[in-house]
């Protein structure tokens, strides 16, 4: 058993075997499905080839069981946040850049923060 990644509206789980699964919507609207890897400061993301996603591109980031918005607006609109159940119960906000090509990850909880990527310097002071 591994960690396991819920929605925050539906707690779903999102992750099957190595990936946690979404939908997503580009900015010129384009849906489709996105694999990102469970292991976080991995930033190796799976798509569809039709789904034309550059650097510096905003993605919006939905639950594929529930369809609610992933985003973490309340933090910073850059950011979306999906939970993080561990083998214990113990449960951690995950929150990650919805930028393409920005590497970071955050992990928190109420007394717990711990930060992944290259770029994770960014939103640091919004944490
Ligand atoms: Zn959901």
């Amino acid at each position: 058993m591994g960690n396991n990644y819920l929605c925050p509206k539906c707690r779903s789980v999102l992750n099957i075997e190595n990936n946690i699964i979404f939908t997503v919507k580009t900015k010129d609207n384009q849906r489709g499905l996105i694999l990102l890897s469970v292991k976080l400061g991995d930033y190796s993301v799976k798509n569809q080839d039709n789904l034309t996603i550059e650097k510096g591109d905003k993605v919006q980031f939905f639950c594929p069981i529930c369809r609610e918005n992933l985003s973490a607006s309340d933090i910073n609109e850059n950011l979306a946040r999906v939970i993080m159940q561990d083998d214990e119960e113990n449960e951690y906000q995950i929150l990650f850049s919805i930028v393409a090509g920005e590497y970071c990850t955050y992990m928190v909880s109420e007394d717990f923060l711990k930060a992944y990527g290259d770029d994770s310097s960014i939103y640091l002071s919004d944490l």
